[in-house]
């Protein structure tokens, strides 16, 4: 029998185990429920005894002179890493990891793993890849292929079933992880992925976003203890990190974070609180200086490899840091092409390193099939006129086109008027800032409580594996919600909050057409047209089995209710 080959990716911050399930690249799961295993190993005082992954980490506040992280900073260098009494070279550290990452397969796989493709940087020179290999012997593994990260995150898009088709052959791998930013461009011929540029920073990753939000964070309570001087000690230092990044991770998904922490220092015996909102526009004031660091580097490769923005066929996201909305944002505005984030982007390099495997073996390689969203989700914002195109229909994306799902994102909207009655909410589907260009999926009033002109209302979209989207709305600070569901297959709206759930869901452009209908102004023809064709487009959806009348029945529909449109608008 052929042994398997896993794939590793052996990083700074975390480690991931692969392998080719029935020719599918597979995350191994190496801690309860997680296959990611923080890069962290932690010692004994005297015997050389450790621990690694998350215990390891949980032990680092109570023992930091026993633990050792992000030691692939060090690998081939000529130094050693001191644990207690103890010294290990960093090879000697990178080993326990592997090792450990290769005993979890094992029981997993039922075999024993001992041959194995590592990844590293695509800028590790020979000595930091020489140290890597060493790694793997110290570990007792055969290291069968160094691989470079980006080419294993690009080895793993290549067998994305992707319906772009075929882009140009260059691909820019921008990988920001916990503690590290690395920029790659690749020529891809067939299997051959050239690195034609490679750049980055070593000193920059997510942990530098947690320490701005911990420095504001400080300042909150700085501004409590008054006069008095509060000085940041080690383990006000842990507690306020921990607080910084589990609001940075929110602030990914949400466009506020409530921060509501009890006595996270003490003075004088007096505790001292954070409780505070903070938004996604302050995280990102706060760190807008890192983003664009990681941007000019970006810049520098595409000089480096003698390519402009336009050449790059595919933008490929690697490392937990790449979800932050800003990272998407500023890659966006520089690329006028797809920025690809549907495969997970802390197993990306693993899953790639197991192709890789899977290559050497002989195996076949399936196409990776990805629950992810065919189409961006969104929102048309009414009556905010966009100032280039004179525009009032903007298309506001919630959920971006090829995210995994399920998924839930929320965004914060504000009402235009003073005591506004209303929104009428229209959920668009498509890629086109303007709402024109994208398909209607469903539309429904949600009435607002009297309140002051650009009040917040925040929209929360719930899309799950069955095309369902829940979505719920929240007039900030008066207690007024919502929650509508919309079948995005079968075009339907379901008022929860109306209709109660056990009702059968509304057609969502019947209702509409009725609405229309209602408004006074129309002509009794249009009116009545309006009525019967609705009626009779909701009859053909629940009786007929013939998508072809359904098709001609709402073309109709929408002619009849588009020149109901323009009757209304011109009347005003
Ligand atoms: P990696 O080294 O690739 O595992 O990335 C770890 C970094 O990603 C850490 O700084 C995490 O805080 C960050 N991270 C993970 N998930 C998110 C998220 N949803 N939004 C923002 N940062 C994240």
């Amino acid at each position: 029998m052929k042994s398997i080959i896993c794939g590793i990716d052996l990083g700074t911050t975390n480690s991931v185990i692969a392998f080719l399930k029935d020719g599918v690249p597979t995350a191994i799961t190496v801690e309860e429920g997680t296959a990611i295993l923080p890069s962290v190993v932690s010692f004994e005082p005297a015997n050389g005894a450790h621990l690694v992954g998350r215990r390891a980490r949980n032990r680092r506040a109570a023992f930091p002179d026993l633990t050792v992280s992000s030691v692939k900073r060090l690998m081939g260098k000529e130094t050693t890493v001191s644990a207690g009494e103890q010294s290990f070279s960093p090879e000697e550290i990178s080993s326990c990891i592997l090792k450990y990452l290769a005993e979890r397969a094992s029981e997993t796989l039922g075999e024993r793993i001992e041959k194995v493709v590592v990844t590293v940087p695509a800028y590790f020179d020979d000595a930091q890849r020489r140290a890597t290999i060493r790694a793997g012997e110290l570990a007792g593994l055969d290291l069968v292929r160094i691989v470079n990260e980006p080419t294993a995150a690009a080895l793993v898009y290549d067998h994305v079933l992707s319906p772009q088709g075929d882009e140009s052959p260059c691909v820019l791998v921008y990988d920001l992880g916990g503690g590290t930013f690395d920029v790659s461009i690749l020529e891809i011929k067939g299997e051959i992925k050239e690195v034609l540029a490679s750049g980055g920073d070593t000193r920059l990753g997510g942990d530098d976003f947690d320490e701005r939000l911990k420095d504001h964070l400080l300042e909150k309570l700085r501004e409590q203890a008054g006069k008095e001087a509060l000085t940041e000690d080690a383990s006000l230092k842990v507690r306020l990190l921990d607080i910084a990044e589990r609001a940075k991770i929110a602030l990914s998904d949400h466009p506020y974070v409530k921060v509501n922490e009890v006595a996270v220092a003490m003075l004088k015996g007096r505790p001292l609180n954070l409780d505070f909102e903070l938004t996604r526009e302050q995280f990102q004031s706060l760190t807008a200086d890192l983003i664009e660091r990681t941007m000019t580097k970006v810049i520098e490769a595409l000089e480096e490899a003698h390519l402009g923005p336009e050449e790059i066929g595919k933008v490929i996201l690697v490392g937990g840091a790449t979800r932050m909305p800003a990272v998407h944002e500023a890659l966006s505005t520089l690329f006028d092409q797809p920025i690809a984030h549907s495969v997970d982007p802390d197993l990306c390099v693993a899953l790639g390193a197991a192709i890789q495997a899977g290559l050497i073996t002989g195996d076949s390689i399936g196409q990776i099939l990805l629950d992810v969203t065919a189409h961006s989700l969104g929102l048309k914002t009414l009556d905010e006129i966009d100032p280039q195109t004179g525009d009032a229909d903007h298309f506001s994306t919630i959920i971006r086109r090829n995210t995994r799902i399920p998924v839930s994102r929320s965004e914060v909207f504000w009402t235009v008027g003073d005591q506004q009655s209303g929104v009428e909410v229209e959920v668009f589907q498509g890629e086109n800032a303007s709402c024109a260009e994208n398909t209607l999926i469903g539309s429904f009033f949600y009435p607002l409580k009297p309140a002051p002109a650009r009040s917040p209302v925040i929209v929360e979209f719930a899309y799950d594996l069955e095309g369902l989207v829940r979505i719920n709305l929240d007039q900030k600070g008066y207690d007024n919600r919502k929650e509508v569901t919309l079948d995005i297959r079968n075009r339907r709206v379901e008022d929860a909050a109306s209709s109660g759930s056990a009702q059968s869901p509304v057609n969502y452009i019947a209702e509409k057409a009725r609405r229309l209908a209602a408004e006074a102004g129309l002509g009794e023809e249009l009116r009545g047209d309006l009525l019967r064709v609705a009626s009779e487009y909701e009859a053909a959806i629940r009786t007929v089995d013939d998508e072809d009348r359904v098709d001609e029945l709402e073309d109709r529909l929408l002619a009849v209710m588009e020149q109901a449109e323009e009757v209304l608008e011109s009347g005003e």
